[in-house]
Formats: structure tokens, sequence, C-alpha cells
């Protein structure tokens, strides 16, 4: 199936919607709320599973072994772990992620009664005029802060304004979409492929067709703590195909206008019959792709085959550019993932 600007427009404006709806492991009911809204329009039968997850399931044209593709909305972020006797706040990681990469970011801290206070995170001794820490230590956790912008000089003013240990902090996503087609935002792992699968989605409805296979659609939770997808496919996939990112960097095969094909990574090599029934039809219908393992890397597919799913898995999704960093990549990937969606559940016929 082919697809036109019009659909990689729809996806692209999906990823901005994505990335600015603050969904942390945990406290991801706006986003799901968000995508049960896109799939309610495009007409997808959905339902939230014991978790919090959406699983969406459209029937198949024919009967055969079923099919499964993920794709997680839980992203990168942080949470209060200690209120500072100076009235910054201490804090925790949500997923993984170098501390490099969050300095001098602007956060959102989420207090427990729905209040939302405007922070940066910062070495705890910034200033260059002040000392000269601030070039030559290791960033640890200990010695990091939110800097709140708040009239705040010590614990209790901090509970006064409803803080406590255990707010979510909402890292800003930044996210822009250039002339040139890029978009660079952070947590386009995943909702870049969450977007995808919308994507996919959609076509199909907008074209009436539906899959050969019946096939599920998991809109998983907590993959970046590690337990995304390991409930919430159905038993009777025999195939799980997660929709991730692509891992960009050097001696990387992946890149930012392809959709890359994981062989393996740190969990071991993908079924191997399943990656070449991807690549082929990679070639057969000229979707630029490419193959690649990824050095430190774990998916939703590896989550769900851990927790004893028993079928075979596969890893494609649009190439990454400083992936869990300020991330970017370009709508040719999110072009390419969707039309491998596309042609991996071969959709044809009327719908009834
Ligand atoms: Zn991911």
């Amino acid at each position: 199936m082919r697809i036109d600007e019009k659909l990689t427009d729809y996806v692209v404006d999906q990823v901005v919607r994505l990335v600015k709806t603050p969904s942390l492991a945990g406290h991801t009911d706006e986003a799901i709320a968000y995508v049960e809204q896109e799939l309610a329009r495009a007409g997808v039968k959905h339902r939230r599973t014991g978790r919090g997850a959406l699983l969406a399931t459209v029937e198949g044209r024919e009967p055969g072994q079923q099919r499964a593709l993920t794709a997680h909305v839980d992203t990168l972020g942080a949470m209060v772990k200690e209120l500072g006797s100076d009235g910054s706040l201490l804090f925790t990681p949500v997923g993984g992620y170098a501390l490099a990469t969050v300095e001098g970011e602007y956060v959102t801290v989420e207090t427990g009664s729905g209040k939302h206070l405007r922070g940066t995170i910062l070495f705890d001794e910034p200033s260059a005029h002040v000392s000269k820490k601030v070039t030559d230590t290791k960033r640890e956790f200990e010695n990091m802060r939110i800097r709140l912008d708040a009239e705040v000089r010590n614990q209790k003013d901090l509970a006064k304004l409803g803080i406590a240990v255990g707010d979510y902090v909402h890292f800003d996503p930044r996210c822009e979409v250039t002339d040139a087609g890029f978009i660079k935002t952070r947590h386009l792992d995943d909702k870049a492929g969450v977007a995808c699968l919308l994507g996919a989605l959609k076509a199909m409805a907008d074209s009436g067709s539906r899959p050969r296979l019946t096939t599920h659609f998991l809109f998983s939770t907590s993959e970046e703590v590690g337990f995304g997808a390991s409930a919430g496919i159905p038993p009777e996939a025999g195939e799980l195909v997660a929709v991730d990112m692509g891992a960009v960097g050097k001696g990387q095969e992946s890149d930012e206008y392809s959709v890359c094909i994981c062989a393996k990574d740190s969990t071991g090599p993908f079924d191997y019959a399943l990656r070449q029934r991807l690549v082929k039809l990679c070639r057969s219908q000229k979707i630029p792709f490419k193959v690649d393992i990824y050095p430190f890397y774990g998916s939703d597919a590896a989550a769900a085959v851990r927790a004893g799913l028993d079928a075979v898995a596969g890893l494609v999704g649009p190439g990454i550019n400083a992936s869990h960093n300020l991330e970017r990549t370009h709508r040719k990937a999110l072009a390419a993932t969707v039309r491998l969606v596309l042609a991996y559940v071969e959709p044809g016929g009327r719908k009834r």
C-alpha cells in the first residue's frame, strides 16, 4: 500500500501532539486517552488492558495465525526524590538516561493535587562566577537539582506549594518540525512508533481495508522501565513486531531516512525468518530500510518474550538520531515505517 504526503503529514502531526502529552511510566493516562480518541476517530475497536495499556484489534479477512504489533507511549522523565534544604529538588530518573542529556532542561513538576510548577535541571553549583566545580565535576544524581521557579528558600516553602516526594517531573519536549522535514524533539522514542501505528491504522480505515490476518495493536505504557509488553499481547498472536526506534550512531547502519530492522539487540537475535520476510517486503515495495544491530537496547519484544509469550518476535522502527537525548528523525523514516507496517499486515478488501 502506497501512502501519500497527506498521511505522512498526519503521522508527523501525531508525533507532535504525542510528544507534547506527558506520559511517564506509571502515569500514562493522558497519552493513552489521546490514543484512544485517535482510534475511535478511525473506527478501530479497542480496550484498556488491566495494566492501563491499550489493545486495538482489527479483524482479518482470512482465518490463520494472528499477529501483533506494539509501540510504547511512556517516555523518559524524573520524579522528586527529596526536598532540598535550600528549596531545590533532588530527583530520581524514570527510565535510563545520562545526566548530561538533561542538564539545563526546563521541566514541569506536577504536584499530587495536579498543580504544575516550572523549573530547570541544573548542577548544584551552576554559576561559573561562583564555583569552578561546574566545569570539572562529574554529574551524579546527588549533585543535580531542580531549580524551581517559585520563591522557595527551604523545605517548608516547598511543602507549602504542595510539592512532595514522588511528584512527577516532565521534561520539555522542545519539539520542532523543520522545513527540511526533520522532527527534532525529546520522546521520539517511542512516540514516533505510536504515531506510525496510528498512521497505518488510519490508512486502512481511510481506504476501507483490513489486514489479511487478525492483527492486534498494543500501545504499552511501561517499556522504558523494562516491562511494557510483558502483558497485553493476546496469546493467539504467533508473531510480535515491536515498532520502536532504530539506533543511529557511529558504526551503525541505521539512519534517519529509513525504517530500521533490528537483527539483534542486547537481548539477542530476533527471529530470522520473520526478519528476512520484513527485508523482503521492503525490497519488493521499494521501502528504504536498513538492517542493524543495537548494542545497548532492549524493547517490548523482549519484555513480551521474557514474560512467556509463545511467539516469534521482530523489531522495526524509524531511525532516531541521539536517542535518549535530544532526539531527531526525518519524515522519510516515519513514512518508511508506516509503509513497512502496512506491507506486513497486508491490507485489502472492503470493510463489511
Ligand atoms: Zn523505546
